[in-house]
């Protein structure tokens, strides 16, 4: 492709061939700069932060867990979601740095969120398709763990479908040590990627987190309403919890509800938000009257 481009560049005159090669090498540039900068954040602390999305229970409208989700306040580009910069961290060999760091700010927050009166609230923590390589990702969590005073049963690691299918075995190893440890496993993005019911089996997991694509046109499209039950039934046969991703609508919420699903996530509940402002949120929950975020009706 870069070869017909400059192709076609070259045969369009040569105005455009050098528009064409400045172009790479700003990009080249700033790829190459804004690593540079990510590295200075994460090794000075400053920039990245943690927000917190809340996890419901669709049984008793509790939330019974966080997922924590990285951003990065960048001093001239503002602030920037993972997805700008998780790829950059992998292509660079910082990725375990980056999850790192991650991992001890959620203990610290976990800690914090005891002393705030939620001694039983849970964190995930995503966990990267390359971290699952790592001989030494088991001790690390432990370490953190153990450091910050955090008992095992409060963390629990979002894996996604593709990063677990991609190799099967390694991820088997170390999901088992993760579960010696006390930790649970997620299941993330499913439905995304391509799992073997055989692997999804053996694998040693509690939860399966169905892809908000599939929530999104809920309850119009019939097909995702039925690859939704169909979700929720085969996580039900494998004695796997389930979480709806990106629940927006109240509609998506009954839906899900009346077809067994455990837990909901998404803008509905609350958007992803600091810690400050989770804790707020949290003891507004506690203070409603039903204790509900949402006014649960009763099943159809
Ligand atoms: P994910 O783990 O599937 O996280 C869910 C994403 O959906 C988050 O995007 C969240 O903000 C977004 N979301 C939640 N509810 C709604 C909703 O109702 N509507 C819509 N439209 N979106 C919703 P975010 O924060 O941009 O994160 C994107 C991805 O980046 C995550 O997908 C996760 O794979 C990755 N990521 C986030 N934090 C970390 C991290 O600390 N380490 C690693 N390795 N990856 C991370
Ligand atoms: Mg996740
Ligand atoms: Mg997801
Ligand atoms: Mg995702």
């Amino acid at each position: 492709h870069a070869d017909l481009a400059l192709y076609q560049a070259k045969s369009s005159g040569r105005n455009n061939l050098h528009f064409f090669s400045r172009h790479l090498k700003n990009k080249a540039t700033f790829e190459l700069q804004l690593e540079e900068e990510l590295h200075l954040a994460l090794s000075r602390d400053n920039g990245l932060f943690l927000t917190y999305q809340p996890i419901l229970d669709l049984r008793n409208g509790q939330v019974v867990k966080l997922e924590a989700l990285v951003r990065w306040q960048h001093p001239q580009l503002g602030l920037l979601p993972p997805d700008r910069f998780i790829g950059v961290a992998e292509a660079n060999g910082f990725i375990a740095e980056l999850d790192a760091w991650v991992l001890r700010r959620a203990c610290q927050d976990l800690a914090i969120l005891a002393g705030e009166g939620f001694p039983d609230l849970r964190v995930a923590v995503n966990c990267s398709a390359l971290n699952l390589c790592r001989d030494d990702l088991v001790d690390e969590v432990k370490h953190t763990l153990q450091a910050h005073d955090i008992h095992p049963r409060r963390l629990e690691l979002e894996v996604t479908e593709n990063a677990l299918m991609s190799n099967v075995n390694q991820a088997l190893y170390l999901l088992e040590c993760m579960r010696s440890l006390g930790l649970c496993i997620s299941i993330d993005d499913f439905g995304t990627g391509y799992s073997s019911l055989a692997y999804l089996k053996r694998l040693p997991l509690d939860t399966l987190k169905i892809d908000r694509s599939f929530i999104m046109d809920l309850p119009g499209s019939h097909a995702d309403m039925e690859i939704v039950q169909a979700i929720i039934g085969m996580a039900h046969t494998l004695h796997l919890q389930v979480v709806a991703e990106g629940v927006e609508s109240r509609e998506q919420l009954d839906f899900l509800k009346s077809h067994g699903c455990d837990f909901i996530q998404g803008y509905l509940i609350s958007r992803p938000q600091r810690l400050d402002g989770i804790t707020d949120f949290l003891r507004q929950q506690q203070g409603s009257v039903a204790s509900n975020v949402l006014p649960l009706r009763p099943n159809p």
